[in-house]
């Protein structure tokens, strides 16, 4: 038999984990169980969709608890109060018993149809599937065209090629998404994570729908964020096991500025008889001096602090694919 029809079984036969975070969404729930009945019970696979209140102030939670006392395979997590997307989307993932995880939004902008579509894609032999909106119907300059930009940056810096980071529709095999841990915005660098851990990673175009009930909880402003998580993801990436490498390279390019401009400096007094003061020299020298002292220290405790995150967490450095002859604890 070859592996593809052995993978497709596997898929056909996987247990889903549908994963939905809520926060004021009273018009949308109903609709959505609907939506989501019409694609899921018709699959081969089982599946439970598990629902995040991530502290809904508009009814939300009345509703879901009454489509959770209907149907068993809605699972419901209220939390007790709003801690944003990613965390409900966190929280979705360690509670998902399934062997593919699909997040999603609970505003109808994702469409449950394109959920088929994913898992064709992880059939193929894809590891992760990456929703792509690429008729996207949000406003065209608060989000559309920043969401553009921000998603050529992270496709450079994390060298993992995608259209849409931000699209919550996406499918994972829960392996290669074990252990992922998302503080800020950053749910929607799991397949980048997914991939550095050696995930074959892949998009297909779907369904985006403007939102009919309720709205928007973002703007402009999450694209800086989206931005700024970025920088700490590949700080973590690279540098997370050995931050000195990078504050100490850093410390030694300012040592060697400061020692360029002490030189220069003592040139231009003897060779050229300008005095110390008529130049910015001196005050440069200094600078570069200090920034680089405090780099070097800024590692040193990074490096104590990287220490104390992997040995007080007993985490290990590496991720193991496969062991032979190796007894599982
Ligand atoms: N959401 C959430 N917590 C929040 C903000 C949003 O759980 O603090 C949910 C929201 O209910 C929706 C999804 O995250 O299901 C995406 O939110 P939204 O539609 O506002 O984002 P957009 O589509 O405008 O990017
Ligand atoms: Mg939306």
């Amino acid at each position: 038999m070859d592996t593809n029809t052995l993978i497709s079984q596997e898929i056909d036969m996987a247990h889903l984990s549908i994963i939905i975070p809520i926060y004021n969404e009273v018009e949308n729930i109903n609709l959505l169980h609907q939506k989501l009945n019409k694609v899921l019970i018709p699959l081969s696979n089982t599946y439970e969709v598990i629902l995040i209140n991530d502290g809904s102030k508009d009814g939300s939670k009345e509703i879901l608890d009454e489509v959770a006392q209907k149907d068993k395979k809605i699972k419901v997590i209220h939390f007790i109060r709003n801690y944003g997307q990613t965390t409900a989307m966190m929280a979705g993932i360690d509670y998902a018993t399934g062997d593919i995880v699909i997040p999603m939004d609970a505003d109808l902008q994702n469409d449950p149809q394109d959920i088929p579509h994913l898992l064709n894609k992880l059939k193929e032999g894809y590891d992760v599937c990456s929703g792509w909106r690429k008729d996207r119907k949000d406003n065209a300059v608060k989000r559309n065209l920043p969401s553009r930009i921000a998603n050529g940056l992270i496709s450079r810096i994390s060298g993992v090629r995608l259209h849409d980071y931000g699209c919550s529709l996406k499918a994972y095999k829960k392996d290669v998404i074990k252990g992922v841990k998302l503080y800020g915005e950053m749910h929607r660098f799991i397949p980048i994570y997914a991939s550095w851990q050696g995930a074959k990673v892949t998009e297909i175009p779907v369904q985006h729908h403007a939102r009919q009930f309720g709205e928007s909880k973002y703007g402009l402003e999450r694209t800086i964020k989206v931005v700024l998580d970025l920088i700490v993801i590949k700080f973590l990436a690279k540098y997370s096991q050995k931050p000195i490498h990078i504050f100490g390279s850093f410390a030694l390019l300012n040592f060697l500025f400061s020692i360029l401009s002490f030189l220069w400096m003592i040139y231009l007094k003897f060779g050229e008889g300008l005095t110390f003061t008529s130049t910015p020299l001196p005050t440069l020298s200094a600078i570069f001096f200090i920034v680089g002292f405090q780099s070097i220290f800024m590692g040193l405790i990074a490096e104590i602090l990287m220490r104390t995150y992997y040995e007080s967490q007993d985490k290990q450095t590496y991720i193991v694919k496969k062991t032979l002859n190796i007894e599982d604890e």
